[in-house]
């Protein structure tokens, strides 16, 4: 195996200090922190509507904790401008520091976008789900559809009440801009109760054809998936994206980790930012460690199995993943691979990053 030790990128290159350039408060319990992007950084942080960023938050009881945040800007709309929308969660840290703490002019250090809740065509039509602050990455595809497609655009958001919508004005905005094309329905819970299956299906029933993406509360997103089956919507025509807080440090060197204790070595063929790489592959570690390690430069973020970042598609072999937070059994049945804890099961495995 050749792997250099001093090839592997320390996600501390990766890291990036960003200025933020404007806070918001959206409700009284969110805001947006916007960021400026200085020119040397445009094309890294150039994201694809629906992914999100990393943000390192001080600490001073660990040092930093590191916590995903989803772009609600668009790349299609705005001009180059990046915006995370953030909720205060009870009890929680890392969004109630940022709420109380974030101000214009201050640095934050994050990781540049990732993610796989996008669209591989933004021309057609969409039906969105969201709860809460789930709505941020889908603010991004809703203005990117408008702006890039042809389609309907329709939004089902979630909320407790009135008073808790985020980006309430945005969206009114784009209303009216786009009478003919986008329709925002708005469920609060404290008038109408929580959703039952038979209001999510019939807007699923009405909006036949549509691709389905969902972001919010975990019982929200099941309630659509459920309905979404119930319906008859084949399960690539519906995406959802689980907000959670990361365990580990994205932010910390990226060393090889051994996650079994098995040292044989399988081959690995992987596509790649549109190369064909095979390497040998110790059994013991996983795929992302070996290409990290060689100094390829794959997608990832928390390397625990929960953000989907450096998801891969199994395309020959097998291959079994020690931990995985986020694929449910219908993404594997598709041949979705978490690469930061796939180990090989089979002697040769193929997989891409390029063809999801
Ligand atoms: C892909 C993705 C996208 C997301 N997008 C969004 C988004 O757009 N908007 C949004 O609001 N959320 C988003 N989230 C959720 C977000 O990442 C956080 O999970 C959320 O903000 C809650 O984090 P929290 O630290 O406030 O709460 P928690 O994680 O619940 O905080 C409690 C944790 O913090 C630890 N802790 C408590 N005090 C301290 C301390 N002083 N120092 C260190 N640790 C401490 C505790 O031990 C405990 O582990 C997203 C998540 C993912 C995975």
């Amino acid at each position: 195996m050749t792997v250099e030790p001093d090839a592997r990128p320390a996600a501390a290159a990766r890291s990036r200090t960003l200025r933020v350039s404007e806070v918001t408060q959206e409700t009284k319990d969110s805001v947006t922190i916007s960021f400026e992007i200085p020119d040397a950084m445009v094309e890294e942080f150039k994201h694809v509507p629906g992914q999100f960023i990393t943000v390192k938050i001080p600490s001073d009881r660990t040092g930093h904790v590191a916590r995903c945040y989803s772009l609600s800007s668009s790349p299609h709309v705005e001009d180059f401008r990046l915006e995370i929308g953030i909720k205060r969660t009870e009890n929680g840290y890392a969004s109630n520091w940022l709420c109380d703490n974030a101000m214009t002019g201050m640095e934050l250090t994050v990781l540049p976008p990732s993610g796989h809740f996008t669209a591989k065509n933004l021309d057609v039509d969409f039906l969105f789900f969201a709860g809460g602050s789930g709505i941020t990455p889908v603010l991004s595809l809703i203005k990117s559809a408008l702006v890039c497609g042809g389609g309907e655009v329709t939004l089902f958001y979630a909320n407790r009440d009135a008073e808790s919508i985020m980006y309430e004005g945005q969206l009114a905005q784009i209303a009216s801009e786009f009478p003919e094309r986008f329709t925002v329905f708005h469920w609060l819970e404290s008038a109408m109760g929580i959703p039952a299956p038979e209001d999510v299906e019939s807007a699923i029933r009405e909006h036949r054809g549509a691709q389905i993406y969902t972001c919010g509360p975990a019982p929200f997103m099941d309630l659509v998936q459920k309905s979404a089956e119930a319906c008859g919507v084949e399960h690539a025509s519906v995406h959802r994206e689980v907000f959670q807080s990361l365990t580990g440090d994205p932010f910390e060197t990226a060393t090889m980790r051994q996650l079994s204790d098995d040292d044989g070595v399988a081959t690995a063929t992987v596509y790649l930012n549109g190369q064909s790489i095979t390497t040998e592959w110790p059994r013991n570690t996983p795929l992302l460690d070996v290409l990290l390690a060689q100094g390829h430069n794959a997608p990832y973020s928390c390397r625990e199995g929960a953000c989907s970042a450096c998801v891969c598609k199994l395309v020959e072999g097998d291959v079994e993943m020690a931990q995985n937070h986020i694929l449910v059994e219908d993404d594997i049945a598709d041949g979705e691979r978490l690469a930061c804890q796939a180990l090989p099961l089979t002697d040769a495995v193929t997989v891409s990053f390029d063809d999801l």
